[in-house]
């Protein structure tokens, strides 16, 4: 059978179904998006290393240099205090203060004890208050202390202290009408024994000079107090007394504290050697951070925008490299949907023109393939619809003197012509047989060369099947009491239909109950069974009869293919009902197939539309036995 080349003409112009996209992401978005969070974390590592290492820096920076000035400062200040003990040691040197201090009474001359006293510091000294002599038992031979109460006691803090170490001593600091005060004490030895003490009293103040150096060296937001250890008074640079701000480090080095007011402060104290007086630098943590934390906010700024930018670029990177594919991908479309012309323009990297020429070759070779074949078909068809003709002009032009041999062999057996002997009458038979043979294959020939051409006509109605199963009944005949076979029509509701050409599917049925019949030794069983399902109707026509061996299974169907040729002279049969049954089937929607063991039987199966709404059975109703 010559068959029809499938796919050619009918796929043309029908789109292939586009490929289902496995993601939402397309690959230029997931490039962009990559290229995003790859610089997002390089920039946020980077940007947290740099950050945390600025902090750092900044921190060591910060309290390096608080804890070198408070050195500085303790050292300048303990030099300085050096020093003025040393003048007051030449002062308690001095023998008329020597003598003053032994007699422990104030002189009648007091400026030139005073003059002894102070020289002519005060004018240039301005922190100085007063250098007084007290005598050893802590009564004033020349002062004002003892007028005032604190200065009075501050200062008798002292006096035995320096008496009993016979060596100079400070006073911690102390505040005093709004400003704090401290005593240098220096004992007076008249022939070895301390006969008074030199006090010299200080208000602490610095002058704007030594100020505006040390706002230099620290900067503006360092804090710098005097701190003693024997008392907690505390004051500022200019010397005005105020509250402990917040504890004392306890070591050298610079720490974090938390202040009165609850701010973080970074805290340097250092000793002023000799003295109970200590000097305390601090800077609020929010200025020692205020650099990096400047330099962060620029980070997150120029990061931000960065990745702004970088998010633009890998997009239209993106665009650019995936521009190709999308060319590509259209032209596929097009190529799918029957466009063989079509071809893409791609240029730029290697790969992806390699890839353009790649697909317009194949574009070509698809073209020229389908050309090909589409000419070939028609060809083919053309030869088809050729043989068919001839086939079917053979078979009426081959009908016609057949008949006449029929015409005249029943005239000659009926005697119309004379006489004939019973030798001639049976030849006469064998002629009639086989001329109805030759007649049955021409049909044969026919009905299939028109099936084949595809000139098939169909009435295709809702039928009941009963009604067909009956006629094919009817139409069998007697041939199966000559078979010896006995042929079982199960009973089929009345009311089952289905959807085909009711003299098709009967030529079918009576095709496959006759086969069965044929190819069962006698005494045998044909079996035509009905399985109504939800939209269609299975049909089986069962034998016991010789079967089918597998590897013919699907062969028969084939035009002119017998199992057994031998056989079939026996049984008679063209090869061409099976094959004639299935383009029949097909063309009605349903479709015929075999089941088959040899030596035990076949079963064909034809599975028909269902056509109708399904109705309760009235009963089943036998047709035959
Ligand atoms: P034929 O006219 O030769 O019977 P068919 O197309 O009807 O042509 O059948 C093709 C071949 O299939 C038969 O020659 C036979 O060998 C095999 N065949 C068909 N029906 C049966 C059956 N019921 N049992 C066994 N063999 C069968």
């Amino acid at each position: 059978m010559l068959h029809h080349l499938p796919g050619v003409t009918a796929t043309q112009g029908t789109a292939l179904p586009r490929a289902r996209p496995t993601s939402r992401w397309t690959l230029e978005r997931k490039l962009a998006l990559f290229i995003f969070v790859l610089l997002a974390l390089v920039i946020a590592i980077f940007g947290t290393a740099a950050f945390r290492q600025m902090l750092a820096a900044s921190v060591e920076r910060a309290t390096s240099r608080l804890e070198r000035v408070a050195e500085q400062l303790a050292v300048t200040s303990a030099a300085t205090a050096t020093s003025r003990v040393a003048q007051l040691r030449e002062v308690a040197a001095d023998p008329a203060v020597i003598a003053a201090a032994e007699r422990g009474t104030t002189p009648a001359d007091t400026a030139a004890l005073r003059e002894r006293l102070e020289g002519d510091r005060r004018a240039a000294d301005s922190t100085l208050v007063a250098v007084e002599l007290w005598t050893a038992s802590g009564r004033p031979v020349l002062g004002d202390a003892a007028r005032n109460g604190k200065d009075a006691a501050a200062l008798l803090r002292v006096v035995p202290q320096v008496v009993a170490t016979r060596a100079p001593a400070r006073s911690p600091l102390y505040g005093n009408a709004g400003r704090v005060h401290v005593w240098t004490v220096v004992p007076v030895f008249a022939g070895g024994r301390v006969a008074g003490a030199v006090a010299e009293h200080r208000r602490l103040a610095s002058n704007p000079r030594t100020d505006q150096t040390l706002r230099d060296l620290v900067g503006e937001a360092v804090s710098l107090y005097f701190a003693s250890t024997e008392s907690d008074e505390w004051a500022t640079l200019r010397g005005v007394p105020v509250e402990a701000p917040f504890g004392l480090p306890p070591g050298k080095s610079a720490t974090r504290v938390r202040d009165r007011a609850g701010r973080m402060q970074y805290v340097a104290a250092a000793p002023v050697a000799n003295s109970p007086w200590i000097i305390v630098l601090s800077e609020p943590e929010q200025e020692v951070l205020a650099r990096p934390r400047e330099f962060l906010g620029f980070m997150v700024w120029m990061g931000g925008l960065l990745l702004l930018v970088a998010l633009v670029s890998a997009w239209l990177l993106g665009r650019h490299v995936t521009r190709p594919l999308r060319t590509v991908t259209v032209a596929a479309e097009a190529l799918a949907g029957g466009d063989y012309s079509r071809r893409v323009e791609v240029t730029g990297a290697r790969e992806l023109a390699q890839l353009g020429a790649t697909f317009n070759a194949m574009a070509a070779g698809i073209g020229r393939a389908h050309a090909e074949l589409a000419e070939r078909n028609a060809a083919l068809e053309q030869a088809n619809a050729a043989k068919a003709r001839f086939l079917a002009m053979m078979s009426h032009e081959l009908r016609t003197p057949l008949n006449a041999i029929g015409g005249y062999t029943e005239l000659l057996q009926l005697g119309l012509r004379g006489p004939v002997t019973p030798e001639q009458v049976e030849d006469l038979a064998r002629i009639r047989r086989n001329r109805d043979h030759l007649l049955s294959i021409i049909t044969d020939i026919l009905s299939f060369a028109r099936a084949d051409a595809g000139h098939l006509t169909l009435h295709m109605h809702d039928v009941p099947l009963a009604a067909v199963l009956a006629d094919t009944q009817a139409a069998l005949g007697h041939q199966h009491e000559a078979a010896e076979v006995r042929v079982l029509f199960d009973p089929v509701p009345a009311d089952l239909l289905v959807r085909a050409d009711r003299d098709k599917l009967q030529q079918v049925l009576l095709n496959l109950v006759t086969n069965a019949v044929r190819f069962t030794e006698p005494g045998g069983e044909v079996r035509v069974g009905t399985e109504p399902r939800a939209d269609r109707v299975v049909l089986r026509v069962r034998d016991t009869g010789i079967g089918i061996p597998p590897e013919k299974l699907e062969r028969i169907f084939e035009p002119f293919v017998q199992v057994d040729a031998s056989l079939t002279r026996k049984v008679g049969g063209t090869g061409l009902g099976l094959a004639i049954a299935r383009e029949l089937t097909e063309a009605m929607g349903a479709h015929l197939s075999v089941e088959s063991t040899v030596g035990e039987g076949s079963t064909f199966v034809v599975d028909l539309q269902r056509a109708g709404v399904p109705a309760v059975p009235d009963g089943p109703k036998a047709l035959t036995a």
